[in-house]
């Protein structure tokens, strides 16, 4: 040991400055730092009517072959997803939730040099995943808090490598028409790969708007990421996919750990495939939720993003900082987002109805005490 050198230093250039991704705060924290008893968390677009029966059923059948490696192929469960969506298996990778597919593209696509171009207000792990591994972040400006679709095709320039559209977009919750999204896509050069991240895709109601996964064929360059943390309400097993071309799905698999979704999650995301009624339930709980809650944002006189997600973003015209704190105080976790260049909006996901109206009654009480 010769010169002393702080660690920070030894981190590569894109690790030095990254601010880590701030999670929604968990309930036992907020139990445990106010001593409350009942806390409801509507902080991270999880499912409220927790994962399918059908799913804690398979996991359970599992819990006996745990000593074993899990399937490093994930054979079963991508027969399941190429049957669900007429693709062959082939064309599936599977991540350690979606956002290891987002992680994925980055190691496989973008180094120094080269840059990924996103929108503003866009999900917070795309500059993320970006600059940890040196490449550069180029933010296009949004219109009305959505994806402008045209101010990111502009700034695709020869070093970009790769384009992140979150299709709904998280925090915002707005949506792109897909006949708009499949002539941006297909005007992007050979160059440039489109991540598409559908995260909330089954929370979203097409009608007759063709599923991404029909341009496959003519793209391949565009990755549609999709999970099971949201509507199929798995989030804490981690296990999402990415549905590309075979060449697209070969370059992931290069980067992926071997094992890097468990038993328990691979059994739980087939079983949850298979449980039709309990997706249609929870897409129904959304809506019914969704007016809920915003007919409670208008009564309040407040605004709010349209959103075609499980979540949507409250317009407090006002910083959300201290609201968001007064809520903690009566045990109901929502997400600030700020850290989005939001800072008078409140991120909340969909609860039950019972968590809707007590997230109501606690900001109409905190709004007024403001
Ligand atoms: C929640 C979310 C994800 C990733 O979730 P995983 O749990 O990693 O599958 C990806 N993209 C967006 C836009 C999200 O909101």
């Amino acid at each position: 040991m010769t010169t002393a050198r702080s660690i920070s230093q030894l981190a590569v250039a894109g690790v030095q400055q990254l601010v880590p991704y701030v999670p929604g705060k968990p309930i036992e924290e907020l139990q445990r730092e106010l001593g409350l008893e009942r806390v409801i968390k509507l902080a991270s677009n999880e499912n409220p009517l927790g994962p399918s029966t059908k799913a804690l059923a398979a996991m359970r059948k599992t819990l006996s072959e745990l000593a074993l490696y899990p399937d490093g192929s994930g054979f079963s469960l991508k027969k399941a997803l190429a049957k669900k969506y007429a693709v062959d298996p082939a064309q599936i990778t599977l991540g350690n939730g979606s956002n290891e597919i987002l992680e994925l593209v980055a190691r496989a696509f973008l180094a120094p040099g080269l840059n990924a171009v996103f929108s503003q207000h866009a999900f917070a792990v795309y500059p993320i995943v970006t600059q940890a591994v040196g490449a550069k972040s180029v933010v296009a400006p949004a219109v009305n808090y959505g994806h402008d679709l045209q101010a990111i095709r502009e700034r695709v320039n020869a070093e970009t490598r790769v384009v992140f559209i979150a299709n709904p977009n998280n925090p915002t919750g707005t949506l792109l028409p897909q006949s708009s999204l499949e002539d941006f896509i297909k005007s992007l050069p050979a160059t440039c790969i489109c991540v598409l991240d559908e995260a909330y895709y089954e929370f979203v109601q097409r009608k007759g708007e063709q599923d991404a996964i029909a341009w496959l064929g003519q793209c391949p360059n565009l990755v549609i990421a999709r999970t099971f943390s949201k509507a199929y309400g798995l989030a804490g097993l981690r296990i999402g996919y990415c549905l590309s071309s075979p060449e697209m799905a070969d370059i992931l698999n290069r980067v992926r750990q071997p094992f890097n979704n468990n038993s328990l999650a691979l059994a739980a995301a087939e079983a949850a495939l298979d449980d039709s009624e309990h997706l249609q339930n929870t897409i129904k709980n959304n809506a019914l939720g969704m007016k809920q809650l915003t007919e409670g944002f208008k009564n309040l006189g407040l605004g709010w993003i349209p959103s075609a997600g499980n979540f949507v973003s409250v317009d407090l015209s006002e910083p959300a900082a201290p609201v968001y704190a007064a809520l903690l105080r009566k045990g109901v976790i929502v997400r600030p987002v700020a850290n989005y260049e939001m800072p008078n909006h409140l991120r909340v996901s969909i609860g039950t109805p019972e968590e809707n109206n007590l997230f109501l009654q606690a900001l109409t009480e905190c709004l007024n005490n403001a």
